[in-house]
């Protein structure tokens, strides 16, 4: 066990995750997200995927040490493997189509999220400091 609390994925104002937890990135066709990039979630929420691998955090759940700030509800999903229940759909404030994303749907969460993230620094006026 370690102590290190895992930090929650990087902030953008079209995921829909909890910004309290760090979310499990699902990796469509064995591919890995490039950091930045708004990635659906094993909880079926949307959130960005993280510069630091995922795989370290992956990798506990097997032995039962969950890092603390981890999505319970993501963890479920990998133990599991069930996927869960969608929420109700909802006409996408952009597109019009039907989306269980809530007021956007994933695509175009995904798009207004590629066009705000090179400026999110300057709208945010500062530098990420830690
Ligand atoms: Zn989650
Ligand atoms: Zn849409």
């Amino acid at each position: 066990m370690t102590d290190t609390k895992i930090e929650p994925n990087p902030y953008s104002p079209y995921a829909n995750a909890d910004p309290e937890y760090r979310h499990l990135i699902l990796s469509l066709f064995g591919l890995k997200p490039s950091a930045g990039v708004l990635c659906l979630t094993a909880c079926d929420r949307m959130a960005v995927a993280p510069e630091e691998p995922l795989q370290e955090a992956t990798d506990k759940l097997g032995d039962g040490g969950l890092p603390d700030g981890l999505c319970p509800s993501c963890v479920a999903m990998a133990r599991s493997g069930e996927a869960p229940v969608p929420p109700r759909p909802q006409e996408c404030r952009e597109c019009g189509d039907l989306g269980s994303q809530g007021e956007w749907c994933a695509l175009c969460r995904q798009e207004l999220h590629e066009a705000w993230w090179p400026t999110r620094n300057e709208a945010e006026g500062e530098v990420v400091s830690r």
